[in-house]
């Protein structure tokens, strides 16, 4: 059929439109064919309901009702969409039309097809409910539209149909269309012969001429499928059964799917849900319900393989194979779930994918980040248009076995949206108790979850849902050393980078002292990932200069007596290149500079420190350790204090703790000339990348020394940064995060911290090397910190130190 008017508007501008649908003369579907092969005459119609989906393809249906015929006069327009003067041929359907009673010819040849249009419908093959409803319809309609509307659902070839269209006269329409309602009825009559005598596939095709129907009369009759492409969608459908039966399903499943498979039998496949259902079984034939690998665990290779992937990690391998241990000797996956906790690109994402390389298990990565909607974990029930199963059911289907490794990626970035709460669906996900049987709500039927490995990763404890940290154990990596990251880029990033960009260690070459500059000065990060990104921009600028290098020409200038421009050319190529030919590219500080521009990160400790009223302080984020250079001013004014920098609460209490602090101690501190610190003057903290919220209350220590040293005139010492809470009357207490902090601290070049005294003990967890390289100074009181943070000790009188040590 084409359409006059048909350019794919949007829903509301095409409801309610006149349209005019038009035949092809060959009948084809589509709406971008040639317009001069339209039928001369077509139906004008409204439309009334436009149905469809988009998912998994675009597929639309319009509801319409016809109103009238009409005839082409001429074409006006083609493209976009064809619009053509058109004649009215017969009256609206709409119109009281008693043109009937107005022949006795007439009046006889409808009561007559009216009769046998109730005797078709009382033989057909279809629900009761249906029947009545046809039947009614018959009832109701006026008799001229009796022709109109049989010809359309009794089965009847394109010609056929086009030759009632084409009938304007109404005597001639009856005519027309009552030998094709006769020949239904007969091959009806036929078909029940037949079944009485248990032939009925023989007869209805042979006798019929037709293939065998599902729902009588209402299959779709699509012109332009013949005999062979029907049989094939019948076969289609057997294929999808059989897959069924071979699916290995539980028999909830097969039972739920076999049901399917019936109404998708009695449905037309023009219907937005046949396709609904026949991607629901389709996925319900995909679906690994007994297809698993067979574990490959070996306790020794297992250690074995995840030394051979990952530098160091000692304590998450550890635990990795007492997990794999207590799985082997117990058979059974019931327990907690391991979550690995750590900045970004500490290798949490590859040590679960090697985890599943060593037990020969299909891996899968989920990832949660930003999902807030429970059917992203449960899937979308099928009544919606476009709804499809959850991710844990989806990535079963890509893996295609029952027992992968699901790796949970970032399941503290989960939040709770206005479509409940995905963690709750997580829970059910991974309670060994309940998954055997999980419903995802667009398959409907319990999958068995039992034997998938779960293993979770994320950036920070404190916002993983408390319900789902209940049911995991937390392995923190807290990041690594500038040793630890050198022996990675050696052993692991370099090898792999060089052979993802297909070069040899002939080719190139990475000194140590490269590597090292590479991490001091082009990343900042407490993993790996920018390392392992800018050696790939190392890889990328010298594949280039390989494949500029011409070789082949240069062996064949020297073998060959070359002419001398030739020879100048050649010379001039190789000094452009400033390499010799097979000799590997040695990438020094100055290559490095070339290729990945001037350094980016360069120690700012000494020039930022060179003012009073600027100290370094110790944060921890979700990205690792950080150093935090906290300055203040002050300035003429009322008293006011301003923070700036995005602090949360937790600080900005802290502020004001250590400004009391000092305000209430200045005389300690050498300032008693002073009436009041706010007198007269306003100070203003500042906390640097202003953007980034920070929180917490371990910046107490920095803020204090900052007002100290800003009131004091005293700089503070340039290799020093701190951390610790503060009380208001100046005790310090301990705080978390020690070990990412220290490392954030020698990442930058500091080689002294002040730290709480009661975080001694947390100095265990940090590496000998940095230990060995760095100065700690414990301190219990604010005195402490202030005696230790400059270069000539506390500011004040130094007789309050002494009173204190002897206390
Ligand atoms: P995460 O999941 O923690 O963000 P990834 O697992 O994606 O980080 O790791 C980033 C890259 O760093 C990967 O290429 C990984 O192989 C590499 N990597 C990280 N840690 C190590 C390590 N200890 N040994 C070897 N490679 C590592």
């Amino acid at each position: 059929m084409n359409m006059v008017k048909s350019r794919l508007m949007d829903r509301n501008t095409l409801r309610s439109t006149i349209i005019g649908v038009i035949p092809k003369t060959n009948g084809s579907d589509g709406i971008d064919e040639d317009v001069s092969k339209v039928h001369p005459i077509g139906t004008a119609a409204v439309v009334v309901q436009i149905t469809g989906t988009n998912w998994p393809r675009p597929a639309y249906t319009l509801l319409v009702t016809g109103l009238c015929r009409f005839q082409v006069e001429s074409m006006l327009q083609e493209t976009p969409y064809p619009i053509a003067t058109v004649k009215q041929l017969d009256k609206l359907s709409d119109d009281d039309n008693d043109e009937i009673k107005t022949s006795e010819e007439l009046e006889s040849l409808a009561e007559n097809f009216r009769e046998q249009a109730t005797k078709l419908v009382d033989m057909l093959d279809t629900s009761i409910p249906v029947v009545a409803k046809l039947k009614k319809m018959l009832d109701s309609v006026p008799s001229q539209h009796l022709p109109d509307i049989c010809s359309t659902i009794v089965k009847a070839s394109f010609s056929e149909k086009i030759q009632v269209l084409d009938a304007v006269d109404l005597a001639e329409r009856f005519k027309t269309a009552l030998p094709l309602l006769m020949r239904q009825i007969e091959g009806l009559k036929l078909l029940r012969k037949a079944r009485k005598d248990g032939k009925v596939e023989i007869v209805t095709r042979k006798e019929m001429g037709r293939p065998l129907n599902m729902g009588g009369v209402f299959r779709k009759v699509d012109p332009d499928l013949d005999d062979e492409e029907r049989d094939e969608d019948v076969d289609e459908v057997g294929d999808l059964e059989s897959k069924i039966k071979a699916a290995g399903m539980p028999d909830q499943a097969l039972k739920s799917a076999m049901k399917e498979v019936k109404r998708l039998k009695k449905m037309p496949a023009h219907m937005p849900e046949h396709a609904m259902i026949r991607n629901y079984l389709e996925l319900m034939t995909e679906l690994p319900w007994s297809k698993g690998t067979k574990d490959t665990l070996d306790i020794v290779q297992a250690k074995k393989d995840l030394d051979t992937d990952h530098y160091g990690l000692d304590k998450l391998k550890k635990r990795v194979i007492e997990y794999l241990a207590v799985r082997q000797l117990k058979n059974s996956l019931k327990g907690p779930i391991l979550c690995f906790v750590g900045p970004p690109g500490v290798g949490k994402t590859s040590v679960g994918r090697s985890l599943a390389n060593t037990l020969g298990r299909e891996f899968h990565r989920i990832a949660l980040g930003g999902v807030c909607d429970q059917s992203d974990i449960r899937g979308h029930r099928r009544t919606y248009i476009g709804s499809m199963p959850g991710r844990i059911i989806q990535g079963l289907r890509s893996v295609n076995t029952n027992n992968p490794v699901f790796l949970l990626d970032e399941i503290d970035k989960l939040t709770k949206g206005i479509h409940g709460d995905p963690s709750a669906a997580l829970l059910e996900v991974l309670d060994p108790e309940q998954n055997n049987n999980f419903v995802d709500h667009y398959l409907n039927v319990p999958f068995d979850l039992s034997q998938v490995l779960f293993i979770a990763t994320a950036n920070n404890v404190s916002t993983i849902p408390p319900a789902l940290l209940d049911r995991m154990e937390i392995i923190q990596i807290p990041g690594y050393t500038a040793e630890e990251k050198m022996h990675i880029a050696r052993r692991h990033l370099i090898p792999k980078q060089l052979k993802e960009h297909g070069l040899t260690d002939e080719q190139l070459q990475l000194p140590d002292d490269t590597v090292r500059l590479i991490i001091a000065s082009y990343t900042r990060e407490a993993g790996v990932r920018t390392l392992e990104r800018r050696i790939a921009g190392v890889c990328r600028a010298v594949a280039v200069k390989v494949l500029e290098t011409p070789t082949d020409e240069l062996d064949r200038g020297n073998k060959q007596q070359a002419s001398p421009e030739k020879e100048a050319t050649q010379k001039e190529s190789a000094s452009a290149i400033m390499h010799p030919p097979n000799m590997p590219i040695v990438i020094d500080e100055a290559a490095l500079e070339d290729i990945l521009g001037p350094a980016i990160f360069q120690s700012e400790m000494s020039q930022r420190l060179s003012q009073p009223g600027v100290a370094v302080g110790l944060a921890w984020t979700s990205m690792g350790g950080e150093i935090m250079f906290v300055e203040a001013t002050r300035m003429v004014g009322e008293g006011k204090i301003t923070l700036t920098g995005q602090l949360g609460d937790v600080m900005k209490e802290s502020a004001s703790l250590a400004l009391n602090w000092v305000r209430a101690n200045a005389k300690k501190l050498g300032l008693e000339s002073r009436r009041d610190l706010l007198h007269n003057t306003d100070i203003h903290i500042h906390f640097p990348a202003g953007a980034v919220g920070k929180d917490g209350p371990s910046a107490g220590v920095t803020i204090a020394t900052v007002l100290t040293s800003l009131f004091t005139g005293v700089c503070v010492r340039s290799d020093t940064a701190m951390t610790g809470e503060i009380t208001l009357r100046g005790l310090v207490l301990p705080v978390g995060g020690i070990k990412e902090k220290m490392l954030a601290a020698h990442r930058a070049g500091i080689n002294r911290v002040v730290l709480p005294a009661r975080n001694r003990k947390d100095l265990h967890e940090v590496p000998e090397s940095i230990k060995g390289e760095m100065q700690f100074v414990f301190a219990t009181t604010l005195e402490d910190v202030l005696e230790a943070a400059f270069d000539d000790g506390f500011p004040g009188d130094r007789s309050v130190l002494e009173l204190h040590s002897k206390l």
